[in-house]
């Protein structure tokens, strides 16, 4: 059985298996975050996953989700309505 070795803000080292953690990744950016309740304190802890580490925490089977970082601005939203007025085939937008 695989553990992961972090750290917690209040109780320093602890050991965690793949299963306590949640990996949060942006759809644009190699890097993230991952999320974790502390097995001693019971604290969630929120660390920074650089690409290494996010590569490592999928190979040992953490389950992750995709967050956006960046809320989709008005103007994006926008520029596609207007594209799907001029798109012959708007569904062909959807495969960007
Ligand atoms: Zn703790």
């Amino acid at each position: 059985m695989t553990t992961i070795k972090t750290t917690c803000s209040l109780c320093g080292d602890v050991e965690l298996k793949p299963a306590d953690l949640v990996l949060e990744l942006s759809p644009s950016e190699e890097e993230g975050t991952y999320r974790f309740t502390c097995p001693e304190c019971s604290g969630l802890e929120r660390r920074p996953a650089n690409a290494r580490v996010v590569s490592v925490l999928l190979a040992t089977g953490v389950s992750y989700q995709i967050v956006r970082t960046d809320p989709i601005t008005e103007a994006e939203i926008g520029n596609f309505v207007a594209a799907l007025h001029t798109e012959k085939d708007p569904f062909r937008l959807l495969t960007n």
